[in-house]
């Protein structure tokens, strides 16, 4: 009998032993095509020999040293790398152990900003209904999916959710995209008016929505203007990148194609690539000086913050994907892949929206797709496409969102970025199979 605590306690999930390129296989010898990368984690692929090679010989010289009194090389060379080529004046790397601690590390730095600066009545904090930034307090009480918050309730924070920039669902009919963009930011507004703007301290917000909604983009525009009315107002822009960061959208940061920079930024995932548990949190060197000049101390901190063997991986997975034109490759194979899918799935009736950017792909399943009703609320197709592709041996990442009941289930696909033609027409081939089985 097993003593692990599983995700899912009636599921008694296969051993995983090995891994190679875009498969894993398990203990019985079946290979599985990783299609989500995990949860959007193996940009590099499986068995990646530089990410190894790296970590090994970290551990040989220093594996550990505590950051309140050291710091250590591959932190640093990480954070410079990060830095040379992060957009905007972002100027310090707080390196943190994964997304969700990367996210709390955001909420944190906001409030302790304002703080140093004055400004203690601002403490509020705006998002969005559809979003997930990890699953923490702060960062739950962030997040705007109902389902993961419901039983949660009583431990939450109290925070403000607008509604997100959903083209597919929200844009009116007749509604320009760069109307509709400028609508759904000056939501943003309202809401700073309806509550104080005075209170608010930052806005957070994914560039591309991942695990709620299945790789949607932002239209033209609504970042610019989210950009504008922070500026406006005084409060800081905080993106999470925890999924979509990283190069998985076509672009090193989802942000560059908003032409935004914000002044806060969270990536996680990708940045170990699955090799070490490890995130980051940029910030502004306005808000980095704030801190410097007033309490010298940023009040947070967890023992693994900084962990030299998980820096050591981001390292060298920073180097492979800009030395290996990795980044181009996901943009690249991104646009094969929605292209197979249009293919495969054009007119198909339950397949409502192909979308993403790079290889951040998201597939919207509908009850219809001329009326875009939503296909199954209570949560079970979603289940059912996963165990039908699992059992034809494929991980993907089918989940139901929810933005006030209006959007259903999605499939979520974010393969490594090495991922081959061939095995985009296998990916494909076998998505179709299981969202056959699973209707
Ligand atoms: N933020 C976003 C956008 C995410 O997609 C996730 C995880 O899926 C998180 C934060 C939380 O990251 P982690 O699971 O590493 O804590």
């Amino acid at each position: 009998m097993s003593h692990i605590f599983p995700r899912h306690t009636k599921q008694n999930p296969p051993v995983a032993v090995r891994g190679d390129g875009c498969y894993l296989y398990d203990s019985n010898g079946k290979q599985y095509l990783d299609a989500s990368g995990g949860a959007a984690v193996s940009c590099l692929g499986h068995n990646d020999r530089t990410v190894i090679e790296a970590v090994k010989a970290q551990l040989d010289s220093l594996a550990y040293a505590h950051t309140g009194f050291l710091t250590s090389e591959p932190a640093e060379t990480l954070a410079d790398l990060l830095i040379e080529h992060a957009p905007g004046d972002l100027d310090r790397v707080y390196l943190v152990s994964g997304g969700s601690e990367a996210v709390e590390a955001a909420l944190k730095l906001a409030r302790q900003y304002f703080v140093e600066k004055g400004e203690p009545q601002r403490g509020r904090l705006i998002a969005r209904k559809q979003s997930y930034h990890g699953n923490t307090m702060g960062a739950l009480s962030a997040g705007g999916n109902a389902w993961r918050r419901a039983q949660f309730g009583p431990l939450l924070i109290d925070m403000s959710h607008i509604d997100p920039c959903y083209a597919y669902r929200l844009q009116q009919e007749g509604e320009s995209e760069e109307a509709y963009g400028i609508r759904a930011a000056n939501l943003l507004e309202e809401e700073l008016l309806r509550v104080g703007p005075e209170t608010v301290m930052a806005f957070i917000a994914e560039p591309v929505v991942g695990a709620t909604a299945g790789a949607v983009p932002a239209v033209k525009g609504y970042f610019k203007r989210i950009r504008e009315i922070c500026d406006q107002y005084g409060i800081l822009l905080i993106l999470d990148e925890v999924m979509c960061g990283m190069g998985r959208t076509g672009s090193l940061f989802a942000c560059e194609q908003d032409g935004v920079a914000p002044d806060i930024l969270c990536i996680a995932k990708g940045l170990g690539a699955g090799y070490q548990p490890i995130g980051a949190m940029l910030c502004s060197k306005q808000i980095y000086q704030a801190i410097a000049d007033g309490s010298g101390f940023f009040q947070h901190g967890h023992t693994y913050i900084g962990h030299p063997c998980a820096a050591a991986a981001g390292v060298a997975v920073v180097k492979s994907l800009l030395g290996r034109d990795l980044v181009s490759a996901a943009d690249r194979q991104g646009h094969k892949l929605r292209t197979a899918l249009a293919a495969e799935f054009g007119t198909h009736l339950n397949i409502g929206d192909i979308r993403g950017r790079g290889l951040f792909v998201g597939v919207e399943l509908v009850a219809d797709r001329m009326t875009k009703a939503p296909l199954d609320p209570d949560r079970k197709t979603a289940a059912r496409i996963k165990a039908a592709a699992f059992e034809a041996g494929m991980i993907c990442y089918p989940m139901s969102g929810t933005i006030d009941g209006q959007s259903g289930d999605h499939v979520l696909l974010a393969p490594p970025f090495i991922i081959t033609d061939p095995q985009i027409d296998e990916l494909v081939g076998k998505l179709s199979k299981a969202v056959d089985a699973g209707l």
